[in-house]
């Protein structure tokens, strides 16, 4: 008989999510005709902008032509999108070559792929609570060790809580690899540069990797705070940090997919250069690179008449966290995030624990949150709130739950 992959049987069904589902299906069942709103996924709700809707007509109309048909692309995406993002980093004073630029059909993928570069035995940091991709794909390659209360026993967690304003500081002793969001999923908040610049200046001192994720950095508000959008933007990080970027949050593209990875030749770890040309491998031998019609489509995105009609689209997700987190403020909530990032991250009120919150939020104001302890044993007595709905159904699911917590 075939032997599979050992490390997937010790990982399980992924629990949270099919809980969610599962709890939201009975409370249909038990309340036809109510209509639920979800709080619960990151995906958007507003439709793609005028611009990127042209450019899609425009090459699908190339596709139909002798002329300006396109089979196979470059594995690592067309020129003129690779040089539109590194146009997008300049504006921000970042200088990146497009060389170093892998364009890719999502940041998910381009996170839990890059881990097949690094030896079986390397060691991992996560920030606690954490995106669950970054645990678990590095579980998949047998990197986990053993399921605990406290989480996997190969993984070191790195407790993000109200106590440290959210933001992590380095460990005593450095791991091989250290993963950090900011704009942060799921607690919604951001890395200001100061410590941005500690972990940059950690992880030259130590050797440390650091992959970067900023699949939310289109949120950051820079009139609140000093947030870096890139890494890059603290001198020296080339050498040291690789960067996920999506065209998801920032465009409405999570149904169309188009993301890169920023993986500079300047790296270190692992060699000068030598995980930029390990990914270029990967990615040409394992990837055929992302349609030719979505690329257009994310050019369109950054072309200035593109970033102003996405950045009014980020702006009613931004409006709906603004008005998420006014209400539960006035409702005497803790809230945290919701200024740099469309999630909010939730005391459970009542000291009710997570999932104890999430039915309360089900049962009594038909609104669907995600419990924090889904994202890992700091998440317990948090819930994550996305602003992603439309401000129609935010405002209504406001509503239900001011009368909720009022009758409560
Ligand atoms: N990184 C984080 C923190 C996310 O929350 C998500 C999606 O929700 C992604 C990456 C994945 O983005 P993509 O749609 O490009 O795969």
């Amino acid at each position: 008989m075939l032997r599979t992959n050992p490390h997937y049987a010790r990982m399980g069904k992924s629990y949270l999510f099919a809980e969610i589902a599962h709890r939201v299906e009975a409370f249909r069942k038990a309340h036809p005709g109510t209509g639920v709103i979800s709080m619960g996924i990151g995906d958007v709700t507003q439709p793609l902008v005028p611009s990127v809707i042209r450019a899609l007509h425009a090459a699908v109309d190339d596709m139909g032509s002798p002329d300006a048909f396109h089979g196979y692309g470059p594995e690592q995406g067309y020129a003129f999108l690779r040089e539109a993002v590194a146009l997008e980093y300049a504006a921000r004073g970042v200088s990146i070559s497009p060389d170093d630029i892998f364009i890719s059909d999502g940041a998910k993928c381009d996170l839990g792929n890059f881990q097949e570069l690094f030896a079986p035995d390397v060691s991992i940091a996560v920030t606690d609570p954490v995106y669950p991709v970054y645990v678990d794909s590095n579980c998949m390659a047998g990197r986990g060790g053993t399921w605990t209360e406290h989480g996997w026993s190969g993984i070191r967690y790195l407790p993000c809580t109200a106590e440290n304003g959210f933001a992590p500081v380095p460990p005593e002793k450095a791991p091989d690899v250290i993963y950090l969001c900011s704009p942060n999923n799921p607690t919604g908040t951001a890395l200001d540069r100061a410590s941005l610049g500690e972990w940059v200046r950690y992880a030259r001192s130590s050797g440390m990797l650091i992959m970067f994720d900023s699949a939310y950095e289109c949120f950051i508000d820079d009139t609140e705070g000093d947030i870096p959008h890139s890494i890059y933007e603290i001198p020296g990080a080339d050498e040291v940090a690789v960067e996920f970027r999506s065209f998801s949050k920032s465009a409405g593209f999570t149904g169309l997919r188009c993301a890169y990875a920023v993986v500079p030749a300047n790296l270190k770890a692992g060699g000068k250069g030598r995980l930029h040309d390990m990914w270029a491998r990967r990615q040409t031998t394992k990837y055929n690179g992302c349609p030719y019609i979505v690329q257009k489509a994310a050019e369109a995105a950054c072309s200035p008449e593109g970033r102003g009609e996405t950045a009014a689209v980020v702006n009613i997700y931004r409006n709906n966290a603004a008005l998420m987190r006014g209400t539960l403020n006035a409702l005497g909530l803790t809230v945290y995030g919701g200024i740099h990032a469309p999630y909010l991250w939730v005391r459970t009120p009542r000291g009710m624990d997570s999932w104890d919150f999430f039915q309360f939020l089900l049962d009594r104001a038909a609104v669907v949150g995600t419990p924090g302890s889904g994202f890992g044993p700091s998440g317990e007595g948090y819930a994550r709130l996305t602003a992603f709905s439309s401000p129609a159904d935010t405002r209504e699911a406001m509503t239900r739950l001011t009368d909720a917590l009022k009758q409560a």
